[in-house]
Parts: structure tokens; C-alpha cells; sequence
């Protein structure tokens, strides 16, 4: 798939993409020396340790371990194929991608998919402000206290009533209707023709964290047909290949900005309690879609912020919404903030009634859910056996914690709240170890001469010139390395700088994150980094000492079954002088000699040593690259 997009073209993105700004919109960035680091999205972390370099256009985690370029970033925050991260940044920073002919046909879905649910989400839209027959809608969302600029803002829209408007609309402008019955738009009859699945009703597009309509909730609009009979009062797009029920929040696009300035997201439940709010000057708030707030959707706002409050009703349903949350809360490492509304109020009402300076004190008041919980737990003047019977039921919900530093904490604080022993609290419960860790750190595997070699080429323009010199490229055995280093020296020798993010980008996954770690993670250059070349070096030429020495074996065993024997003689000849010219090297541990090198050889620990005992070992067992 990659090789339908010029190779120039993705040279260009990337050249042009920041990585900051890309991996800015997703995660806090701080800029630490000449990186920035911020907490990792793609596992629970309380300490940064996601690290992007700009210089470099590569990123990397050094707890969970994934690394790589702009377009990996991409594809792995928004869950995207290689071609459309590409596309999206190719949008944004302004290339132009050469026609796309014969992309997979799935992703070709998928984009259809999106400019549908965008054309339909646009026509809603000039239906709700231009038809005569969406006044009752406008009425009603004047009624409601929302005026155009926020109607507009969440793109709000009005399917029209007679049932086949949109139908027409799409038949008209040539559009496939089979993709619109698979976005739950338009439903197909029975025998034939179509018709539209949402009439006479409020439109709410729900988009990703970017912006892009996967879905729609709908009111029924009072006044209108959908408010008559037993028609649901809610309707949403049913499950597709794009929206997922519990995956996604509402207005989480456009709050985004909000949620970072406030360092704070505030979720609610309806579409008016978002509109309602955001009418106040309260932009920070995103919906949970009518559901109560889902795993999914908490590891979905927690790339934004840790620090989340919900509203609950202040009735005992509420309550009970707030005890049962504290779980999914904790097991997304997080703790969790719960704001109480008078009882009969939901956010919508209760801003438009007491105001905005009231609805922000209702926050300032918000208490740790796991408080809450263990307040509503005991009873003031409980008896120990009582405390005790809470505390079993506190364990196992505080045993979701991943994150160790934070589970002591809140152990403490539940030991200290219950006023029993931190002993009753800290029975984690069996299978636990399973369970938990959603990215498990990689094992740590040493990498491999070739590997390493590379490495320090990327890292160091010095390293490349001193493997051309020794004439490294001719023993490494890995074509992939080899091509890899030839280029890393091609572009050195021709002083354009060496393009890291690109020659990662030819590599696996794995290898990429890998190396996007070791170039993030040392400050190389210098005398070690010329000790470190020297090694490998040896190392490769050992190798392929090795492999060499088979090769002869086996010839002198094919030469011998043949009776070649002037042949077999050869072949001795040349296994002796490989072996002559072994023992000569292991006297001399530097291959290439060079003025700085006596003296950086001292500074490398004893542990970096090759072992010159073992020159099979295929790993290098040195402790800074691990
Ligand atoms: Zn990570």
C-alpha cells in the first residue's frame, strides 16, 4: 500500500508536517532541552515519558514503547491506514497527493463514508435555517435558549418530514445510496426504494476528536410529526464501520481547545446540557451520548486532560451513578471528579436558572468520586466490623488501579476514610496481574550489531563517514540494513542532512520504534560513539568470518564427495587464512585505528566489551542501548 504514494510526495509531508503541532493536538507537550515530552496517549502514565522530537520528526515512548514518524503517530492515535494519515496531513500542510486510482477498496468505503455523513450533516444544516418547514425546530431551540452562533458552532441541523427528501437529495447528486443505507441515514424497502430514517427531527452530527461526522443523535422536535405517536423522543445512527455506541463523546471536537486551556473536561449527558453551557461561555464539555461514561470514552478524554468531572443528578440515581462510575474511572487511571445538581436539575436547566457563576462554584465544590463513594460507604458512627465489610468492597474496586504510586495513594486514603488497617485494603484480588496492563512494556531486547550500527549513523554523521572508511556496508549480511546504511552515507557524503523520519519509515514497526528510542534517548557523539561504531564493526566482521567459514565447510564436504581434490585444497587454504587472520584481530581489539580511540576505549564500561570468547552471539550487551 505504501508504494501508491510517490516516495517524494511523503518526503514532503513529512518535511512539511510538524510533529509537534501533530502530536500537539492530542497530548499536553512540554519542551524539555531540545525535545518536548508530554504523557503518553496510548498507555496509563502519571510521569512523562512520550518524548518528540522535532529536529528528528519522530516520536517515542520509553514506558510503553511505540515510536516512530508523523504518519505512525497518526495512525495509531486516530486508528487510521497508512494512505489516509497521509492524506490528512498532506490537507493540512498544503501537498498535493497525485490522484488516488486503485486504493484499497475498504478505505475507499471509508472516505465515502465521511463525505457523506459531511454532505448530509451540511444539508440538515441549510434545511434547519432556510426551510419554512423547520420552524418549530428554530422555535424550539430559541425555546431552549440556543441561539444561531452555538447552533452553528455544533453544527445542528433539521432532517426535513416528508421521508424521502434526503433520498432524492442523494439521487440527485449521484451519491450512492447503499453506502448512506450502511451509515443508518436511509433505510432500504422492502422490494423497493428507499427512505429516509430520520424526519421531522433536530440533527446532532457527532464527530471524532478531528472533527469528521461519524454519526448523528436526533430530537424529536415538539410540534412536529416526530412528536406525535410513540416515535422515540431520541433516535442515533445505528452501530457502522464509523460510530460506535460508548466509543465516541459529543462535541469532543469542539471543546477540545477549551479542555486544554481549562486543563479540565467536563462531561454531561445531553445534547442541551453541552449547548447549555457552551451558551454560558462554558466551552470545556463534552456528552457522553446518553450513556453512562464508558471505558472507551474515558481514554478517549484522557489524552486531553486527567482532570474530569461529570455532572450527576442529586437524586439517589444520581448518587448511584456516581458510586458506579468511581470503577471505570479508576480503571482508566483516573480519579475522577463528581458535581452534584440540585435535585430536578440537569446542567442545561441549572445554568440557565442559577448562572453562569453558579454552575462554576457547583464545580469548585466537585468531590473525588472515590471520597464520595467511601463517604456514602459509612455511615458516621459505624462500628469496626461495619468498616471492615466496606473496606472488602473497597479493595477489589481500588485493585483496578494500574499504576502502583497511585494505588497506594488512594489505599491510604480509603484506610484513613474507613479508619481501618491499610492491611484490610491491599488484598488485590487473584488474576489481577492479567488484567491490568493495557500496553505491557516490550522485553528488552538488545539489538543487533547491524541494527545498532545504524543507529548511530542516524544519530551521527561522523559514525556513517567512519563505516565508509572501514568499509562496513560490505559485511553486513541483511540486505535491509545494508540498504539502509548505504543511504545514510549517501546522504551524509552529500551534506543535505540525513532524513531520520524517512528512513524509518522503510523500516518495520518494531525496528523504527526501537531506534526512535535509542536516537531520543542519547546524546550521542564523540570518542563513545566512534568506541561503539568500532565494535560493531568487529562484530559484523566476526560475522561474516562465520558465515564465511561455513560456506567453505560446506564446499570442502561438496569438493570431497566429488574427488576435487586441488579444489578441497583451496578451500583449507583460505579456512586457515580466515582463521590466522581471526586470531590477528582479537590481539588487536580495534579494527580501525584512529587517534581519539585509545583513549575513549577507557572510558567505555567493562560490561560493553565484546567477548571475544563467544563470536557467535549475536547481541550486543551494551547497557545505555537496552
Ligand atoms: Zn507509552
Amino acid at each position: 500500500m505504501r508504494g501508491r504514494i510517490p516516495e517524494d510526495t511523503l518526503a514532503e509531508v513529512r518535511a512539511r508536517a510538524s510533529i509537534v503541532e501533530v502530536v500537539g493536538a492530542h497530548v499536553g507537550l512540554r519542551r524539555v532541552g531540545r525535545n518536548h515530552v508530554g504523557l503518553c496517549p496510548f498507555h496509563a502514565e502519571k510521569t512523562p515519558s512520550f518524548t518528540v522530537s522535532e529536529e528528528r520528526a519522530i516520536f517515542h515512548c520509553f514506558g510503553c514503547g511505540v515510536g516512530g514518524n508523523v504518519f505512525t503517530f497518526l495512525m495509531r492515535m486516530e486508528n487510521l491506514p497508512f494512505p489516509e494519515a497521509v492524506e490528512r496531513l498532506a490537507q493540512r500542510y498544503g501537498v498535493a497527493l497525485p490522484e488516488r486510482g486503485e486504493t484499497d477498496p475498504t478505505q475507499g468505503l471509508r472516505e465515502a463514508m465521511f463525505r457523506l455523513n459531511e454532505k448530509t450533516a451540511r444539508f440538515y444544516q441549510r434545511v434547519l435555517w432556510d426551510a419554512g418547514e423547520a420552524a418549530p425546530a428554530r422555535a424550539y431551540l430559541e425555546e431552549r435558549g440556543v441561539g444561531r452562533a452555538s447552533a452553528e458552532r455544533f453544527l445542528l441541523g433539521y432532517a426535513p418530514a416528508a421521508g424521502d427528501v434526503l433520498v432524492r437529495r442523494l439521487r440527485g447528486a449521484s451519491l450512492p445510496l447503499e453506502v448512506a443505507v450502511r451509515l443508518g441515514l436511509i433505510g432500504a424497502r422492502q422490494g423497493n426504494g428507499h427512505y429516509d430514517r430520520f424526519r421531522a427531527r433536530l440533527m446532532f452530527p457527532i464527530t471524532d476528536a478531528s472533527g469528521r461526522v461519524v454519526g448523528f443523535g436526533s430530537r424529536s422536535v415538539p410540534g412536529t410529526a416526530s412528536a406525535t405517536g410513540d416515535l422515540p423522543k431520541y433516535l442515533n445512527s445505528p452501530e457502522t464501520p464509523l460510530y460506535r455506541k460508548g466509543a465516541h463523546l459529543y462535541a469532543l471536537a469542539a471543546a477540545r481547545d477549551a479542555i486544554r486551556t481549562a486543563g479540565r473536561a467536563l462531561v454531561v449527558e445531553g445534547y442541551f446540557d453541552v449547548l447549555g453551557l457552551a451558551e454560558a461561555g462554558i466551552g470545556n464539555v463534552v456528552a457522553s451520548l446518553g450513556t453512562a461514561l464508558t471505558l472507551e470514552q474515558l481514554r478517549l478524554l484522557r489524552r486531553f486532560t486527567r482532570d474530569i468531572v461529570v455532572f450527576f443528578d442529586g437524586d439517589p440515581a444520581g448518587e448511584k451513578a456516581a458510586e458506579k462510575s468511581l470503577e471505570t474511572f479508576l480503571e482508566a487511571g483516573l480519579w475522577g471528579h463528581g458535581a452534584f445538581l440540585p435535585r430536578g436539575d440537569d446542567p442545561d436547566t441549572f445554568v440557565r436558572r442559577a448562572g453562569r457563576e453558579a454552575a462554576l462554584a457547583l464545580l469548585g465544590a466537585a468531590t473525588s468520586l472515590l471520597d464520595f463513594y467511601l463517604e456514602r460507604a459509612v455511615r458516621p458512627g459505624s462500628t469496626i466490623a461495619e468498616r471492615a465489610a466496606v473496606a472488602q468492597t473497597v479493595a477489589p474496586l481500588l485493585g483496578k488501579i494500574a499504576d502502583p504510586f497511585e494505588y497506594n495513594m488512594a489505599v491510604r486514603r480509603a484506610a484513613e476514610r474507613l479508619a481501618v488497617s491499610e492491611d484490610l485494603l491491599r488484598c488485590r484480588p487473584a488474576g489481577r496481574r492479567e488484567s491490568v496492563p493495557v500496553h505491557q512494556a516490550p522485553a528488552v531486547r538488545a539489538p543487533g550489531a547491524e541494527e545498532l550500527l545504524v543507529t548511530l549513523m542516524l544519530r551521527d554523521p561522523a559514525a556513517a563517514a567512519r563505516v565508509e572508511a572501514a568499509g562496513g556496508l560490505a559485511l553486513f549480511a541483511e540486505e535491509a540494513w545494508r540498504t539502509l546504511a548505504a543511504d545514510v552515507i549517501e546522504s551524509v557524503r552529500s551534506g543535505g542532512g540525513v532524513d531520520v523520519a524517512g528512513l524509518l519509515s522503510r523500516l518495520d514497526d518494531a525496528a523504527a520504534a526501537r531506534i526512535a528510542g535509542r536516537l531520543l534517548a542519547t546524546t550521542g557523539g564523540g570518542a563513545e560513539t566512534s568506541t561503539l561504531v568500532d565494535e560493531c564493526l568487529a562484530k559484523l566482521r566476526r560475522q561474516a568470518d562465520v558465515r564465511r567459514r561455513e560456506v567453505l565447510r560446506r564446499e570442502i564436504r561438496q569438493h570431497e564427495a566429488h574427488g576435487d581434490h586441488p579444489a578441497v585444497e583451496r578451500a583449507l587454504r583460505e579456512l586457515d587464512a580466515l582463521r590466522q587472520e581471526e586470531g590477528g584481530r582479537r590481539d588487536e581489539p580495534a579494527p580501525v585505528a584512529a587517534p581519539a580511540h585509545e583513549e575513549a576505549r577507557s572510558t567505555v564500561p567493562e560490561a560493553t566489551e565484546l567477548d571475544p570468547a563467544d563470536p557467535e552471539s549475536d547481541e550486543l550487551e551494551i547497557g545505555d542501548w537496552t
